[in-house]
């Protein structure tokens, strides 16, 4: 079982309307400048490049390129040392911000291609699984 399919049936989001969950498949939503066109994640209330105010949500691509990235070796208790932390490119022009799972941090490369993945990061306070989402190595297509 997949992890968006243990994951999709009574989530909580990290953060309301940063994502969603459609047919088993978890999706990034941004948003849209209807003016302009620029994208962003996550949405503002106004368009950095124009100012207009009608954004619309945008489905992410699931897949895109390590921009660049830390290795973090001190943390709060509840995150286990070392983590990787990168900035990823995706096609629609966003860089999000995320963990990287399923690779060592001395094999993290600049340009090093990714895909998000969303699994539970926590528990809320009546128990329900809290999903977040992180990056993984992505297959070569
Ligand atoms: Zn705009």
């Amino acid at each position: 079982m997949s992890e968006v399919e243990r994951v999709s049936e009574s989530y909580v989001p990290f953060r309301p309307g940063l994502l969603r969950f459609e047919g088993g498949r978890g999706v990034l939503v941004g948003g849209r400048c209807r003016s302009c066109g620029a994208v962003y994640f996550p949405a503002p209330e106004v368009c950095a490049r124009c100012q207009g105010q009608d954004l619309e949500g945008v489905d992410l691509s699931g897949r895109g390129t390590v921009y660049t990235y830390t290795v973090v070796r001190q943390s709060t208790p509840e995150f286990r040392t070392p983590y990787v932390l990168v900035y990823v490119d995706l096609p629609e022009g966003v860089r999000v911000l995320g963990q990287l799972v399923g690779c060592e941090p001395e094999a993290v490369r600049v340009g090093m291609p990714v895909e998000v993945v969303f699994e539970e990061v926590a528990r809320d306070p009546q128990g329900r699984p809290v999903v977040g989402w992180r990056f993984h190595p992505a297959t070569e297509a």
